[in-house]
């Protein structure tokens, strides 16, 4: 199949377009400065600048642009959070419905989509989605699809939890406190967090683009969803570390502003939609995903 992806330098960007090349996929990427490649195309998606036909003929457009949000959200930043979202959503949609064959079109988006702090309650993709910035931001992120979705393509929106691998920035960030001796659950540790192994998260997005009875928002986590305290606790196994020294909320909210809501509050999230599919995950449960993404 042709793919055509947004956001291939970052990390997810690089991962799928290594698993696809590898399967024998052809790839596009997406750039926004000037190419270095023949496999390379330019856009600019603040202004909706894509040409069309310099896509060819692609099955699948994937769009994995976006700004990080592990930054403080600033009014400004809040503005570049969203746009970066939106635009690429948008420029690519728009490009979709000039096509002469309706590509599938798949944007990533995030559990957070569906709030803050959710507790016990279970979360399939008919759930509604919920309040705060986030949630706002989904809205407007899986809504940009619309007009591709309208002209005929499939469009589906990737509901994904924290990507598990010694590589992701994320992941780094949350195993360096127990590398140090200083690992512990983050607050209560009662909250649930979604999270997936790279390696079933390259496969989930293979699966939905080749899947035509999937469409609209498909959440992308464990099967058997964990929480912060059981997630430590495997974690701190895997590195062969003590995780004894809890991180209390407050020095969160200090550290990290309100993006420690995202590790902080709950969501159990299922893969509903994903498993209703045929899809299994080959890392089902936190020791297993834990010892890919270390491996
Ligand atoms: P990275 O930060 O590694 O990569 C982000 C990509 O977005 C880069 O290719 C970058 O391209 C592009 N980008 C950044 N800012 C803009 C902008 N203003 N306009 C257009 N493109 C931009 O992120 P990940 O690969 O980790 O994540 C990709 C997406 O998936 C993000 O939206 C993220 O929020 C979401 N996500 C990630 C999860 C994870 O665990 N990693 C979990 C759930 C969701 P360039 O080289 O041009 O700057």
């Amino acid at each position: 199949m042709k793919y055509v992806l947004a956001g291939a330098s970052g990390f997810l960007g690089k991962a799928l377009a290594r698993d696809l090349v590898a399967e024998g996929h052809q790839v596009l990427r997406l750039v926004r400065r000037t190419p270095s490649t023949p496999d390379e195309i330019r856009w600019d998606p603040a202004r909706g600048d894509l040409d069309p036909s310099a896509l060819g003929d692609p099955d699948v457009l994937v769009n994995l642009a976006g700004a990080n949000i592990g930054r403080p959200w600033t009014p400004t930043y809040r503005l570049q959070i969203r746009e970066s979202r939106v635009a690429t959503t948008s420029t690519l949609a728009a490009a979709a419905t000039q096509l002469d064959r309706r590509p599938v079109l798949i944007t990533q988006s995030g559990i957070g989509g569906y709030g803050t702090d959710l507790g016990d309650r279970i979360l399939t993709e008919d759930s509604d989605l919920g309040d705060g910035f986030l949630a706002d931001v989904v809205r407007l992120w899986e809504g940009a699809l619309e007009p591709a979705r309208a002209a005929g393509s499939r469009v589906a929106a990737l509901r994904t939890g924290v990507v598990l691998d010694r590589g992701a920035p994320a992941f780094q960030l949350l195993s360096l406190p127990f590398r140090l001796g200083l690992g512990g659950r983050l607050g209560s540790g009662t909250q649930y967090f979604p999270v997936v192994s790279l390696t079933d998260w390259t496969r989930a997005v293979r699966h939905v683009a080749e899947t035509e009875a999937l469409s609209g928002p498909v959440n992308i986590a464990l099967p058997a969803p964990a929480t912060n305290s059981e997630f430590t606790e495997a974690l701190a196994t895997a590195l062969h570390r003590p995780s004894a020294i809890p991180v209390p909320a407050p020095l969160m909210k200090l550290a990290l502003g309100e993006f420690a809501w995202e590790l902080l509050g709950s969501k159990r999230a299922l893969p509903t939609r994903l498993q209703s599919t045929g899809f299994t995950f080959h890392h089902p449960t936190i020791p297993t995903a834990l010892s890919a993404a270390l491996a």
